[in-house]
């Protein structure tokens, strides 16, 4: 007898915020879900993206039969145009999620290339003996799907991004018939979006946004600036119909929300009132209350175009007193630092800032606890898997699931890279396949601001000092000798001997981390930087700007 088993390996996103990649195996045929990216921290410097290592997609390229995206989200459709590059698969996507990843596919040269197939909310699809029936599922993002295989060893229900909102913007209700069906013939396994798994109750419908713009929109009588991301249509959308209704213009700024508008608006999904659109460059001549800038860089991105607004920097628009400011985004972890500053720039200019903290200016698109439990109910799978999440996200899903009453020895706590291999009646992680992260750096900076040459200015007198340490993911050891370069900071010829010196500094104290730190790259940052600022203050009396990159490998 064959053994029958179905295997399901995450090549990404599982363990880690971002960069969602999945590759589901029958027999001789693999499926993959999604190819995401994942935005570099800021201690990465120099790197502009993030993708996943997807060498188990080479080296099985011929059994691979396709590439299925759930959304337009960069986390899941970022590295598309990277993997077409190197294995030609067909994709299948919504109209909107391939209308968002063409603009990529096409920077990257792809596009001609590309086989793009167009799928909807129900359809099935058949890839040699893995068959995928496609589920609506309600997003942040128009045109969501989640995804149910079925192969001869069982059926399992790989959510997407999701949400349970009873009254989204476009009437798109999560698929619940569908997915209860699937559970009443039996789910073997469940991937479920583990996002805000550690948050309680159930994350508000989007129709509270309006609510609440709409009161900032009666006591504002200057300009108001909205920050949301340019791929949040159902937003852009509230803010077109608050427009309309408050007699004011939208004044869209920067390329990705010009774009996307268009993209969303040509395939149907934004509707736009007749009159509201206007340029940026009508700033100058339209009035003051009848403007709604529609900005990006909601993250506070150095180069974005709102972080020019804080900075008063932006040539057809003036900050003011009065001016409301409304961050309708969430702030992705590890950028709350940016965002803040941008803040403090705002409020500089006396402008009003509408933030998550009083105001409910965004709604998460994810599930709470509430739903998640919702959808494990429905489902009601043999096997449970969160995903989509760093390792405490995915941890509170499983307390989830338990509090639901699915017996802990049927939840998996995978990881990234790990091999799941499913049968009918077992589950269980059977080694490891080649996973890792890949460094994107796009070359050439698109515009280089003000900013960043003030502050090259001040590097060059105050010196700076560039270390380089690489630290391996998978056993948390330091690999090779750390980097060490500086500029400017002093003599030539005692440089050498310096560095030297601080080399050795920083190998101890890297020796002193537990794994658990060396794990931690913000961790070995602040490390790094601290020993290294101590050092030179003692043995040079200098001051030298320290940037610390961690890599992991
Ligand atoms: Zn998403
Ligand atoms: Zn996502």
């Amino acid at each position: 007898m064959t053994d029958d088993r179905m295997e399901v390996i995450p090549l990404g996103g599982l363990g880690e915020f971002g960069m969602d990649m999945m590759a589901i195996r029958y027999r001789e045929d693999i499926v993959v879900v999604d190819a995401g990216l994942m935005f570099p921290r800021d201690d990465l410097l120099g790197v502009d993206l993030v993708i996943p290592e997807f060498t188990y997609l080479l080296d099985n390229k011929d059994l691979v039969r396709a590439v299925i995206v759930t959304h337009g989200h960069e986390d899941h459709i970022g590295a598309l145009a990277y993997l077409l590059r190197e294995l030609p698969i067909p994709v299948y996507g919504t109209r909107l999620t391939l209308g968002f990843a063409k603009g990529r596919l096409e920077e990257n040269g792809v596009l001609e290339q590309a086989q793009l197939h167009y799928v909807e909310a129900r359809q099935t699809l058949d890839f040699g003996e893995i068959h995928v029936e496609i589920l609506g599922m309600t997003h942040s993002i128009a045109d969501s799907i989640g995804i149910a295989i079925t192969t001869p060893v069982g059926t399992i229900i790989h959510t997407g991004d999701f949400k349970f909102d009873s009254s989204p913007l476009n009437r798109n209700v999560t698929d619940y018939a569908r997915i209860s069906a699937l559970g009443e013939q039996g789910v073997l396994a469940l991937f479920s979006d583990s996002t805000n798994s550690e948050r309680p109750g159930f994350t508000p419908s989007e129709t509270y946004v309006r609510r609440h713009i709409e009161q900032i929109f009666y006591s504002c009588r200057n300009k108001i600036i909205v920050a949301c991301f340019a791929s949040s249509i159902h937003r852009i959308q509230i803010i077109l119909d608050l427009a309309k209704d408050f007699g004011r213009r939208v004044l869209p700024v920067g390329r990705s929300m010009k774009e996307n508008i268009a993209i969303a608006s040509d395939l149907g999904y934004l509707n736009i009132p007749p009159g509201v659109m206007a340029d940026i460059s009508d700033a100058k001549t339209l009035p003051e209350e009848a403007q709604v800038i529609l900005s990006t860089g909601s993250q506070g991105e150095p180069l974005a175009a709102l972080t020019r607004l804080a900075f008063g920097k932006h040539k057809d628009v003036a900050v003011q007193e009065g001016d409301a400011v409304i961050l309708s985004a969430r702030v992705i972890p590890g950028n709350e630092g940016s965002v803040s500053r941008l803040v403090n720039h705002f409020c500089r200019r006396g402008a009003r800032i509408y933030d998550e903290s009083q105001w409910t200016t965004h709604v998460s698109g994810h599930a709470s606890q509430e739903e998640l439990k919702l959808m494990l109910n429905l489902t009601r799978p043999r096997y449970f898997i969160p995903v989509h999440g760093e390792y405490r996200q995915l941890y509170a899903h499983t307390l989830l699931a338990r509090e639901v009453g699915i017996p802990p020895e049927r939840i998996i706590l995978a990881e990234t890279g790990d091999v799941l291999v499913l049968r009918p009646d077992s589950a269980c992680i059977d080694g490891k396949a080649p996973v890792g992260r890949r460094f994107i750096d796009v070359g050439g900076v698109a515009e280089l601001d003000e900013l960043v040459v003030k502050d090259r200015r001040h590097l060059s007198e105050e010196g700076v000092v560039l270390a380089v340490v690489a630290v391996n993911k998978a056993t948390g050891t330091v690999e090779g000798v750390p980097e060490l370069v500086s500029r400017g900071h002093v003599q030539e010829e005692d440089s050498a001997a310096f560095l030297a010196e601080a080399r050795e500094i920083i190998i101890a104290a890297l020796e002193e981390c537990t794994r658990e730190e060396r794990e931690d790259s913000l961790v070995l940052t602040e490390v790094v930087r601290t020993e290294l600022k101590r050092y030179f203050r003692k043995r040079t009396g200098t001051r030298p700007m320290i940037v610390p990159v961690i890599y992991e490998i």
